[in-house]
């Protein structure tokens, strides 16, 4: 058993809009929270060029550039960070013992937890990706449409959130293709007939994206599209690949001690961000997998604390 390196009366695990507003809440009500930032520090905005939809930023800001703003504004009032991945936890509370959370070796232990571990977007996997992302191949429609005004762009995947973007990208580009690895959509149905009548989407059914180019230009020109079926291959004019299947929640931590949905993410009491033990708290993508957004997740870390902040009053420090 280790020695408890610290005890606070919040830890916060993650670090990217929600759980640096809960750090700047927590912190505001003098509650000296510790924030386990995790060896990506940040979250996915840290991936993100330019962000033109927070608030506050007319001109908008870069998403490592927000982020930097965020974690100034935590550690201004006072929140103590760790930049390492929690590698283990037991929430069990036995005899009303702290919740505990490992770095390695080192223990930490809090009267509440605030989980903020966000989510991950999948990616092809195709070696052009890696050099063109944020230059034209992006997981997020919302995030960087707008950059493509007028331009033919593709979508790739067959869920919600593929024809939920592909709609999105309607009112502002050109022209949206779709490109799908089988014959039938796994959206629901309500959301692939919205896509399916828009006339400004088209269907590459049994496809997939073999490569994007260009990356001596530095951006999006075209992508190569092969037919799974037959092998045939055909050069799609685009200024934008938009990689839309799925994200995979980081919960795997959690597994067995939180509830989650079907799908991967955290469950949260509907209208709150209490998980299925009192005390832990989950706020951002880790428990959202509908909105994604850095001012959604902003809003339920700001939830989070709040909540951690009455819990804590209510219940007391753990013995
Ligand atoms: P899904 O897992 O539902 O769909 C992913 C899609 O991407 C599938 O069509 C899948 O193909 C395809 N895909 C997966 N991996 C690859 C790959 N390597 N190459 C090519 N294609 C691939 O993810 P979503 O993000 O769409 O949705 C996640 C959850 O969020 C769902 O529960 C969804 O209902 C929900 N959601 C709800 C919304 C709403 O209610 N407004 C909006 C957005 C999402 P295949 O079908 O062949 O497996």
């Amino acid at each position: 058993m280790s020695t408890p390196k610290a005890h606070h009366k919040v830890l916060i695990i993650g670090s990217g809009p929600a759980g640096l507003t809960a750090a700047i809440y927590a912190a505001r009500a003098n509650l000296k929270p510790m924030c386990i930032e995790g060896w990506s520090a940040g979250g996915q905005l840290m991936i993100t060029n330019d962000v033109e939809n927070y608030p506050g930023f007319p001109k908008g800001v870069t998403g490592p550039e927000l982020m930097k703003e965020f974690r100034e504004q935590a550690a201004r009032f006072g929140t103590a960070f760790v930049t390492a991945d929690v590698t283990k936890i037991d929430f069990t509370r036995t005899g009303g013992a702290p919740f505990k959370a490992w770095v390695e070796d080192d223990l930490y232990t809090a009267d509440s937890i605030i989980v903020t571990t966000g989510a991950t977007a999948k990616y092809l996997d195709i070696p052009s990706e890696e050099p063109l992302k944020g230059r034209g191949i992006s997981a997020c429609a919302v995030c960087d449409g707008a950059f493509f005004k007028g331009e033919d762009v593709i979508v790739v995947g067959g869920g919600d959130t593929a024809m939920e973007e592909a709609n999105y990208l309607t009112g502002m580009c050109k022209s949206v293709t779709i490109v799908h690895r089988r014959h039938e959509f796994r959206a629901s149905k309500i959301m692939q007939d919205r896509a399916l009548n828009n006339p400004k989407i088209k269907v590459i059914w049994d496809s997939a994206i073999e490569e994007v180019k260009d990356i001596a230009a530095g951006k999006v020109t075209s992508a190569i599209v092969k037919n799974l079926k037959n092998g045939d291959k055909q050069e799609v004019s685009c200024g934008a690949v938009f990689v839309a299947i799925g994200h995979t929640p980081n919960t795997s931590l959690f597994a067995g001690v939180l509830d989650r949905h079907d799908n991967g993410y955290l469950r949260t009491k509907p209208g709150t961000t209490q998980t299925n033990i009192a005390g832990v708290f989950a706020a951002g993508d880790v428990q959202d997998f509908i909105y994604r957004q850095a001012v959604t997740a902003a809003g339920t870390g700001c939830m989070a604390a709040l909540e951690a902040e009455r819990w804590l009053a209510e219940h007391g420090p753990a013995h």
